[in-house]
């Protein structure tokens, strides 16, 4: 048994539908289950047709639902075939109950976490449904199951955590009885709280739902596929020209999902790790590529480094104590402002009277800011970017740093960090540098690759 998810782009259209139905045809044997994300920018539209309906623009929300309904009926019948009659009342039925909420949106003038996910939930809820018509249109046995009867969360909303006990008892009760007997499909990124109501993981989180349901599946593989040939040496948004990773270890990807590669949502790794699932990232575009492998112990490799990766829209707090000295109890005090917060930091460097850190989330920076100002005086800077050197072979070759430090000597470094699993080398600079820095240190790290591991 395996699980195959497809991202957003992997079924933007029907002619990348009709791709994703031949793949999984051509895999029927293994017994997957797929799992699958809303229809390429769909979500965004349906967070844009919320926050449009809450703020007064009742008229323009409706129109956006209106072109995402024209869309998913276009590209969404079309390949149904004998079924499409009864896959249009689906999604016509899917729509009203949109058009509903978002007048209901629109009189209210407001939307909490809870209406968003009500809202968002409806890209994945419409997407498994018509790539499950696609393919029994096909030929094959396929069986819709709606991902809220199966995946629980907490009611934390737009950032549910799962439940792991009792969703991986339904995934083996139910889930993989029905994938021994036909492909099983199911929305990626939604849950449901045990009470029944629609929650979300977060965005990009059909990654994670992959991952949750290969465990609580048992499966062999895990497998992701997206628009890219698999893990790169670096984002291509940033630098054309990277080459495929084929093989890492869940260690190495997981910091590189950690530090900004979107190719994996971070929390992906979490169960596949626990129960040793092999994970590929592979291109539903070009399927015969062999993608990348992420095990436990990747390949040997001559190249201590393996990719970079970097995170942008970083903002930097500069936190001095206002004693001369840190006092003892200072860094615990600010660890507790950001924990209440849910704010989470991602490099910390520190000197005898300050300490620097980096969010991504600045969603609370003001209230922090201002309980951290009690005690200290804070500084903010925007604009910045971390860049992440990523491999196992880091921490076992001098000379790392120092290589970086030569190439990037004319740039100004804002942080450093070495994170405790030495694998990691990240540095902070300003965005405008990005891309030069990340094109200088790809120069550097990978003019000669070891052809067993890159391609
Ligand atoms: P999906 O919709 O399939 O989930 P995403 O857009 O979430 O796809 O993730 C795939 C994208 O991740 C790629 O198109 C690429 O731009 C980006 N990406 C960032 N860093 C990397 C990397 N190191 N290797 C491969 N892709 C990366
Ligand atoms: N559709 C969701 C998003 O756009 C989840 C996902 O694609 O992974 O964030
Ligand atoms: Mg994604």
């Amino acid at each position: 048994m395996i699980v195959m998810k497809f991202g957003g782009t992997s079924v933007e259209s029907q002619e990348a539908i009709a791709r994703v139905t031949a793949i999984v045809q051509a895999r029927e044997h293994y017994r997957p289950v797929v799992v699958v994300s809303a229809m390429g920018k769909t979500t965004n539209k349906l967070l844009e047709a919320a926050r449009e309906a809450a703020t007064g623009h009742r008229d323009g929300a409706l129109a956006l639902v209106d072109e995402m309904r024209g869309h998913h009926l276009t590209h969404g019948l079309s390949l149904a075939g004998a079924f499409a009659a009864e896959l249009d009342r689906y999604i016509r039925a899917h729509f009203e109950w949109l058009d509903e909420l978002i007048k209901g949106l629109s009189v209210v003038g407001e939307l909490s976490p809870r209406s968003m996910d009500a809202v968002a939930s409806v890209g994945e809820r419409l997407s498994s449904l018509i790539l499950s018509f696609a393919f029994r249109a096909a030929g094959m046995r396929a069986q819709h199951v709606d991902s809220r009867r199966v995946l629980f969360t907490d009611d934390a909303f737009t950032q549910a955590q799962p439940l792991f006990e009792e969703t991986y008892m339904q995934l083996r009760d139910t889930v993989r009885p029905a994938a021994q007997q036909s492909v099983v499909v199911m929305g990626g990124f939604i849950g449901a709280t045990l009470g029944g109501q629609t929650t979300t993981l977060g965005r990009g989180g059909s990654d994670f739902s992959a991952a949750i349901i290969g465990a609580g599946i048992d499966a062999d593989e895990i497998q992701i596929w997206t628009d890219v040939d698999g893990m790169l040496t670096a984002d291509p948004r940033i630098i054309p020209g990277g080459h495929r990773v084929k093989s890492i270890s869940f260690e190495e990807a997981a910091e590189m999902a950690y530090f900004g590669a979107k190719v994996l949502h971070p929390a992906t790794l979490l169960p596949a790790i626990e129960r040793n699932i092999p994970v590929l990232i592979l291109n539903s575009r070009r399927p015969d590529v062999e993608g990348t492998r992420i095990t436990f112990h990747a390949l040997p490799c001559r190249n201590p480094v393996k990719s970079i990766s970097c995170k942008r829209n970083i903002t930097i707090l500069n936190i001095g104590s206002t004693r001369m000295l840190l006092a003892h109890g200072f860094m615990r005090r600010i660890f507790e402002i950001f924990d209440r917060y849910r704010t989470s930091i991602d490099m910390v460097s520190t000197s005898e009277v300050s300490v620097s850190l980096t969010l991504d989330n600045r969603e609370n920076v003001d209230l922090i800011c201002r309980e951290l100002r009690e005690f200290s005086q804070v500084s903010m800077e925007d604009g910045h970017a971390i860049v992440c050197l990523v491999g196992e072979k880091i921490r076992h070759t001098p000379g790392i740093a120092g290589r970086a430090f030569q190439v990037l000597e004319k740039k100004n470094i804002r942080m450093i960090s070495q994170g405790a699993s030495l694998l990691n080398l990240g540095f902070v600079v300003a965005e405008a540098d990005l891309r030069e820095t990340v094109a200088a240190l790809h120069a550097e790290f990978f003019s000669d690759l070891d052809p067993a591991v890159f391609d």
